[in-house]
């Protein structure tokens, strides 16, 4: 990938969106008045064209990353939005705080996270992002910064939340952050050759001390029978559970040795049957791992991390993520329905997690909800991908769900309005603090979200 066309390709290599201009401010004061038809980009990792803008412009936030300030005693954060979480990560956590909420990938930007409102392995039991988010400034279409948080104008703050970088640039985030004893994670796998099953286990794990803070289900989604899977729980370890040795440095862990892909595999190359071949050995490695273990955080939370440029994998037809989430009481029938749809119109399904959502946040387009998300990494082979997508979508939207934006490349506008029925309330916002739409995406315009 040359560096130009990293700005007009997503993350998963799907759509094409040519920017009209790049600027790359070296910090924050730098920013002030801003233009029409802009957009923030974080580090890309979004999966669509969230971060996209096809004739407009990127503001690349990468040069905005630093610490502001850090109240060690409270736990609380001052940074600048381009921060990444591995750059936070490696200041906090020898200092004994952790994310309070944390994406699959530390390659990503703070405020990449605020704007998708982010949900973790734990979102059953701590809510997505936006509840540990304290204050935002915010660079609005007028220019200037203004500050918001629950308290402060807090329509503002609840747009920007899950707003998808279409109400303002956001400058500094203020977060709080959560204790932890030590890198470690106590990690325990359960396997299941029945969907049902799964779901009954994501459902059981209540509390921490069963490993349930954290929970998440990888779905063997091209072996049958269709669900077969290994539910991951873990929760931060206690000194009692580390060997004599990580309890005197309990910070400290191994290097971390990450590995480039340097070129794109052959289309195709990474073919169904290597990858069902795969996920056997992968299901069988997790299950025969009965007792819990410990990890590094890093290992348990991040173990794609280790390989930059992954998604090369796939080839450069590259792979669409379809993340949905669908009401606890209808989600084990759509989740099934999902996978045999896929499974019908021969759709291979390389990668599929599901993991249990607990309560909505305050933001209007926060995609959370109190149910089941399932997410599914899609080889894009043909158009018939897309014409299957539709008809699922029109089972997510029939059972009360909705499409994840951050991972979205290809929803309706229609759809979309019908999956978040408090859009026009964002809308509202929106046009009081951007009457001109000065922030656009390609998202945006293909959604029709700022011009309806
Ligand atoms: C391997 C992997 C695993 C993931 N796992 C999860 C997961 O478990 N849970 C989850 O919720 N998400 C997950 N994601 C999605 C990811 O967390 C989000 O897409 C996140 O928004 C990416 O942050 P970014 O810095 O790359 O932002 P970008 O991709 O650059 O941008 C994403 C959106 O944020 C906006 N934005 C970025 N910076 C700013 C700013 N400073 N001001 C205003 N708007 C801004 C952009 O305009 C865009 O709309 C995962 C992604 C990957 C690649």
């Amino acid at each position: 990938m040359d560096h130009y066309q990293k700005y007009q390709t997503s993350f998963s290599g799907y759509p094409v969106r040519r920017p009209r201009l790049l600027l790359r401010p070296e910090s924050y004061a730098g920013l002030g008045v801003t233009n029409p038809d802009c957009i923030a980009r974080g580090a890309g990792s979004h999966y669509g064209d969230a971060a996209l803008n096809q004739d407009g412009q990127l503001i690349l936030t990468e040069r905005l990353n630093r610490f502001l300030n850090f109240d060690e005693q409270e736990g609380i954060i001052s940074v600048e939005a381009g921060i990444s979480l591995k750059k936070i990560l490696d200041v906090i956590v020898s200092r004994g705080w952790f994310l309070p909420v944390t994406p699959g990938t530390s390659h990503v930007t703070l405020g990449g996270c605020v704007a998708a409102d982010v949900h973790g392995k734990n979102h059953h039991h701590a809510g997505s992002l936006s509840q540990y988010v304290l204050a935002l400034e915010l660079i609005t279409a007028h220019g200037k910064r203004i500050l918001c948080s629950p308290k402060v104008l807090p329509e503002l703050f609840w747009a920007t939340i899950g707003g998808m970088g279409l109400t303002g640039i956001i400058g500094t985030v203020m977060l709080k952050l959560k204790p932890i004893e030590n890198a470690y994670m106590l990690v325990q796998h359960q396997a299941s050759d029945n969907l049902q099953e799964i779901f009954d286990l994501l459902l059981q794990k209540n509390s921490i001390n069963e490993l349930g803070e954290y929970c998440v289900a990888w779905l063997d989604g091209l072996n049958s029978p269709v669900g077969q899977g290994i539910v991951i729980c873990a929760r931060h370890a206690n000194a009692i559970d580390l060997s004599a040795q990580q309890r005197c440095e309990p910070f400290t862990l191994h290097p971390y040795k990450s590995y480039t892909l340097p070129f794109y595999l052959p289309n195709g190359l990474l073919h169904p049957t290597l990858v069902k071949v795969f996920n056997k050995y992968y299901h069988w490695r997790l299950h025969k791992k009965k007792s819990p273990f410990l990890l590094s955080y890093r290992d348990y939370f991040y173990p794609l991390d280790r390989l930059m440029y992954w998604p090369r994998l796939y080839g450069k037809r590259g792979f669409l993520q379809y993340q949905c989430v669908v009401p606890a009481e209808s989600a084990y029938r759509v989740t099934e329905q999902i996978l045999t749809t896929l499974a019908t119109r021969k759709c291979p399904v390389y990668l599929a997690v599901l993991k249990r959502l607990g309560k909505e946040s305050l933001a209007p387009l926060s995609f959370a909800l109190p149910g089941f998300t399932l997410a599914l990494d899609l080889p894009f082979y043909s158009q018939d991908l897309l014409n299957c997508l539709d008809r699922i979508d029109t089972l997510v939207v029939a059972a009360g769900g909705r499409v994840y934006l951050a991972k979205d490349a290809r929803l309706r506008p229609e759809v979309f309005r019908n999956m978040y029925p408090r859009y026009n309330e964002w809308l509202a916002v929106k046009r009081s603090w951007d009457p001109e739409n000065k922030f656009n995406s390609s998202l945006a315009k293909r959604l029709a979200m700022v011009n309806s």
